[in-house]
């Protein structure tokens, strides 16, 4: 019997024309296999490990890509109130999430950086809040921000400036009418600063009572002085600081720039005014919690602020300092016991670091943490910077996948999952080398240069020859002719062009060279008698993992002589996750000369969406179970869905009304997934939005 299949594959061989290459033997492999997704040529040498051909068909491992474990410290985020205002409370704290933060700075205020601060608590994150000396609102960055983002969301003016209102920023005028100039930082000239002047005993006490309702009300973790100090150098000659400075050190404030001695005496009795506050409010966060006390300041080295960040480092419990060298970062927390962490900007990773190399960004966050730094404070928008996917563990549906495998796991590289077995390399040639040794022998072995392209092509043929694929350099490697001596291998195939040195070096090794001008693998196929059923097609750009950045898509309807545009943000959710959030701003405006009366706007959302947190410039809103007429809760809505009424008396003519709140999805969707927000609306009288078409998808796997 075994004699006449023996004779029967003999008789294949002859049949087929083409001289086929002979497969290569593998030994034992785990039962799953694990690459990190730091270079590609990890990915491109596994997958021969994890998938190969045999004369009795196909070997196939499950094979995951996985993130890099990145030593970051403790991950911090910082949440600006803008980033509150565009994504909402929940969305923000879920994306942070994914990227393991364990606690969130808040440098903002109102409903939305409480309901931040109770959503925090739930999920077991630590929740701060900054408490300033800037004036309320009026930062001209956010109002920029803002007018931008509406005035490109095409809607009227009237509309635009009842979102300002609604979101707590109005014309520049009435802010400035808000504040007393009197507490203002000032300028020789007397010209009014930007900020608070922290010697004015009235901004004192304003500032710590600030920080009171931040532990009472808000139920903060810790508080974060910020923007405390004073704006410059140029600062401060108000009335406050002129009579202090003289009480104080006996000189006039005018005569600080007639010796140096008096300008250095000011800048001492500046720095003296700035730590005063700093060490009143630690025992407020003493006393009233006790929370902790953070302090966030710019370079530690620069005092023009007032900020002596080594008196100040060992009052805080911990600071927060901006991005500096690793050299001075250790400096910087050399000068205290407390933790010192560095703030990271999307601007700081895209445009110092560079938006490309995202290995020099994660080689800076690992470099000022083994320089000293507790971690890291990453501002929101470095979620939507390249460097965001390499701090991100294993997505949702990485580790339950690897939770049913079960079974043995191999990581190869720097995998951030606890495997059984793992095989690590100082660089990619010697990678691909460890990894061929899990061959018992191959007569041969796939050559490919430094081409992820080409290490595509590469690593199917190797798949299907069930041999290993090695990498070249302009030389060919120590660690790659190692392997091919271990391997016994006969001849290599060249995947594409490689250096002529590099073919020079194989040659002198006695190898016999195969150019693969790209049939190779279907004349190996057809040469076995097999021709491909199916084609996978890919491309060599898909690297970047980066989250999308949200966008809002705008909706607009006339019903009757009422114009009703819907701002929904952001119109893709990601996929797997339950909680998301969808932002609605809805804004009724009266086209008519006359005034419309009992204008109701109705709504049935769907079951399995919670509206929360609604806020209308007029009018009243209800927000129920549409069937029992409760008050609409997680339980209920799950089950029923929400019912959305939003009653105003009137609505003169060119006047818009407004209302805001979110949309919870309380259940995870699928990748793909489309879902209507809006089922149906029974409405009786006045308008209903024909928003069939309000729908949320989902983004990314
Ligand atoms: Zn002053």
């Amino acid at each position: 019997m075994k004699l006449l299949i023996v004779f029967l594959m003999a008789a294949l061989l002859v049949a087929s024309s083409e001289a086929q290459l002979e497969r290569g033997v593998k030994g034992s492999v785990e039962d799953a296999v694990l690459v990190s997704a730091d270079d590609w040529h990890g990915p491109v040498a596994a997958t021969p490990l994890a998938i190969w051909s045999n004369d009795n068909g196909t070997v196939k491992q499950p094979l995951l890509i996985l993130p890099k474990e990145v030593s970051s410290g403790n991950r911090l985020g910082w949440v600006e109130q803008t980033d509150l205002d565009r994504y909402g409370a929940v969305a923000v704290l879920r994306t942070l999430e994914a990227g393991n933060i364990t606690a969130i700075i808040v440098h903002g205020s109102g409903d939305l950086a409480k309901s931040l601060v109770e959503t925090a608590h739930k999920d077991g994150i630590k929740a701060y809040i900054t408490a300033t000396l800037e004036l309320p609102d009026n930062s001209n960055l956010k109002t920029d921000d803002i007018m931008h983002l509406t005035q490109t969301s095409n809607v009227t003016s009237a509309a635009q400036s009842a979102f300002l209102g609604e979101i707590g920023l109005s014309a520049p005028s009435q802010n400035e009418s808000n504040v007393d100039p009197k507490r203002l930082q000032k300028q020789s000239d007397q010209e009014n600063g930007s900020y608070f002047c922290p010697v004015n005993p009235d901004v004192r006490d304003g500032l710590y009572n600030n920080i009171e309702k931040l532990i009472e009300d808000y139920k903060v973790d810790g508080v974060v002085l910020y923007n405390f100090g004073f704006q410059d150098e140029n600062y401060c000659f108000c009335d406050f600081c002129k009579e202090k400075f003289y009480k104080d050190t006996g000189i006039d404030l005018t005569k600080i720039y007639s010796s140096s001695y008096n300008l250095e005496r000011w800048k001492q009795w500046k720095q003296e005014q700035v730590l005063d506050v700093v060490r009143e409010a630690k025992n407020i966060t003493t006393d009233l919690g006790p929370v902790k006390l953070g302090v966030a300041i710019g370079n530690p080295f620069d005092r023009s602020q007032g900020y002596n960040y080594a008196d100040i480092s060992k009052i805080a419990d911990f600071t927060v300092i901006s991005p500096v060298t690793a050299a001075d970062v250790k400096l910087a927390s050399g000068m205290t016991d407390r933790p010192v962490y560095v703030r990271l900007s999307d601007d700081y990773v895209e445009y110092t670091l560079s938006a490309q190399n995202v290995e020099g960004a994660v080689k800076y966050i690992e470099d000022v943490t083994s320089a000293g730094a507790a971690g890291l404070a990453y501002e929101y928008n470095v979620v939507y910077t390249p460097l965001w996917s390499e701090l991100e563990p294993p997505s949702n549906s990485a580790k339950w996948l690897l939770e049913q495998l079960g079974g043995r796991t191999l990581g190869l590289g720097n995998v951030s999952w606890k495997c059984d077995s793992n095989i690590k390399a100082n660089n990619p040639y010697e990678l691909a080398e460890k990894i061929s040794e899990r061959w018992k022998s191959s007569p041969g072995a796939v050559i490919v240069g430094d081409n992820y392209t080409l290490g595509l092509k590469a690593s199917t043929l190797a798949s299907y020859l069930n041999w290993p694929v090695l990498f070249t350099g302009k030389d060919l490697p120590r660690e790659t002719g190692s392997a091919l001596k271990n391997l016994g291998a006969k001849e290599v195939v060249i995947e594409g062009e490689i250096s002529g040195n590099a073919r020079s070096n194989l040659s002198q090794m006695n190898l016999s060279l195969i150019d693969d001008s790209g049939d190779l693998l279907l004349r190996e196929m057809k040469a076995r008698g097999f021709s491909p059923n199916s084609v996978v097609l890919t491309n060599s750009h898909d690297l970047s993992l980066l989250p999308p950045i949200p966008k809002p898509e705008f909706k607009r309807a006339k019903v009757g002589d009422i114009l009703v545009d819907i701002d929904i943000n952001p119109a893709k959710i990601p996929a797997e996750r339950a909680g998301e959030i969808v932002r609605l701003n809805i804004t009724l405006t009266n086209a008519n000369t006359d005034v419309a009366k009992d204008v109701q706007l109705v709504d049935l959302f769907p079951s399995g969406k919670l509206l929360r947190w609604p806020k209308a410039s007029i009018g009243e809103v209800n927000i129920t179970d549409p069937y029992t007429g409760e008050e609409s809760k997680p339980l209920n809505a799950f089950m029923d869905g929400s019912l959305l009424f939003w009653n105003l008396d009137k609505l003169e003519p060119d006047k818009t009304a407004s209302l805001a709140m979110e949309v919870e999805i309380l259940y995870p969707m699928d990748a793909g997934w489309v879902q209507r927000l809006i089922v149906e609306s029974p409405s009786r009288t006045a308008i209903w939005n024909r928003m069939s078409l309000l729908s949320v998808r989902t983004t990314g796997p």
